[in-house]
């Protein structure tokens, strides 16, 4: 370009990283055509912010935790960039359920979504790819597109409790893969991995030579009868970074504090992936020191009741949510085993007036005022996502909204089932049938 001067114009671009960074579910979230009904009180079901509503808040141990560490100096001064050994060493003792972790592997970070940006942006360059369940959580695209990392899916299946299409996975490995996605607990899906599934997704990353990027954010989010297993403690071979942090489990997504482990039994990544860790965390500085010098009482003084509690509380809600939503016509709701999430299979069939589940979705925002995340914003159609952690008054109330728009709105095909029915008797045959 030529030289600019005072004869020419004004012409500032964004850079192409910054023109290539999208996030899916605020673009189609914010963009919606409709508005919510006046006459009915908004209910967003679409907020994945377990404090969003209030009735969930964190232990006032953990608040006394930031309140001392506003008076301490040390809060206040710069810190080591890959965050203070004290807070590291209270990182490192919280994660032993992850295999031997030290405070040298462990990298602090500005919520886990920092924490997945080192990870991507450490392991995969221009050109390359990274593998992520679909339907997954749509962070690792606005993180990775933009710098020209391509991201690639692989099938979760549906009707098997959402465990991985092993099949599907091994066939999008290829020669550019840099680091296979595996979401454990999930979002959107609730699925929580068995021990042996687990083992046959590092056996795929073990013959196939790709180290594994873990997003254990929701970690210990499980259900009674159900087991989490972090993938670490069960690698061999297979290099993992796990990611997690404070916001989900201890209820503060506003303070952005998350942190990266490193497991390499191997030694894998000696070579050059720690130092690069390393060398990136010197792009941001730390996180933020007021919360470092606060996370050893954090991670040592809750008490181990509350944790069960907010669990128990997302349980009942995940069983009132699916026994009502299993009632209605044209839905059909899949039992999550932990996180804090829902997702439901929309029948778009028996809703012809609706073009996809968008369109269903605004149309019951619009009548109903409920708002949940359409399946495309996970890039996968005929579903929608639910959150658990609203009261239990206003889920059930939504869930008796939603249970009147689908019966409003459910045709029943004659052709289809070969029978005429009421829109009860709809229900009770489609179940049978589906
Ligand atoms: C919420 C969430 C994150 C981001 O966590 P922050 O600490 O807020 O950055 C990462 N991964 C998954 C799967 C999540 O649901």
């Amino acid at each position: 370009m030529a030289r600019r001067g005072p004869e020419t114009p004004w012409e500032v671009r964004a850079s192409t990283l910054a023109r290539n960074t999208n996030n899916l579910i605020r673009n189609i979230i914010e963009n919606l055509k409709v508005k919510p009904n006046p006459e009915k009180k908004l209910i967003p079901l679409s907020l994945g912010d377990p404090t969003a509503f209030g009735n969930l808040a964190p232990p006032d141990e953990l608040l006394q935790a930031v309140r001392d560490s506003i008076d301490a100096n040390e809060s206040r001064t710069y810190g080591v960039t890959n965050g203070q050994l004290e807070a590291r060493q209270a990182v490192a003792d919280y994660s032993i359920h992850q295999g031997r972790v030290t405070a040298d592997d462990v990298i602090l970070s500005s919520g886990c979504a920092h924490a997945l940006e080192l990870a991507i942006t450490v392991l995969a360059d221009v050109g390359q790819n990274i593998l992520v369940p679909r339907p997954g959580y749509m962070i690792y695209m606005t993180l990775a597109e933009g710098l020209g990392i391509e991201i690639k899916y692989y099938d979760l299946l549906p009707n098997q409790k959402w465990q991985v299409d092993l099949e599907s996975l091994e066939k999008q490995i290829d020669t550019k893969t840099a680091a296979i996605v595996v979401i454990n607990p999930s979002n959107p899906c609730g699925s929580v991995y068995s021990k042996q599934h687990l083992l046959q997704i590092l056996d795929i990353a073990s013959r196939n030579r790709v180290p594994i990027i873990a997003d254990e954010i929701y970690e210990y989010f499980v259900f009674s009868g159900h087991e989490y297993t972090a993938m670490s403690a069960l690698s061999k071979d297979v290099p993992i970074l796990t990611c997690s942090g404070l916001t989900k489990r201890f209820l503060v997504p506003g303070w952005r504090m998350g942190w990266l482990i490193i497991h390499d039994r191997n030694n894998i990544f000696e070579k050059e992936v720690r130092k690069g860790l390393r060398n990136l965390c010197g792009r941001l500085l730390g996180p933020t020191k007021l919360i470092q010098h606060a996370l050893p009482t954090i991670l040592k003084s809750i008490p181990q009741h509350f944790f069960d509690g907010v669990n128990s509380y997302i349980e009942s809600q995940a069983t009132l949510a699916y026994k009502a939503l299993e009632r209605a016509s044209g839905l059909r709701p899949i039992m999550p085993q932990g996180s804090m999430y829902m997702m439901i299979e929309i029948k778009m069939s028996m809703f012809p007036e609706f073009k996809d589940e968008l369109q269903f979705i605004e149309h019951m925002y619009s009548e109903e005022s409920v708002l949940c995340i359409p399946g495309q914003c996970f890039l996968y159609p005929n579903f929608m996502r639910i959150v658990l952690t609203v009261p239990e008054d206003i889920l059930r109330e939504a869930c008796e909204r939603i249970n009147v728009f689908c019966k409003k709105h459910a045709v029943f095909k004659e052709k289809a089932m070969g029978i005429v029915a009421t829109s009860l008797s709809v229900d009770k045959e489609w179940k049978v049938i589906y």
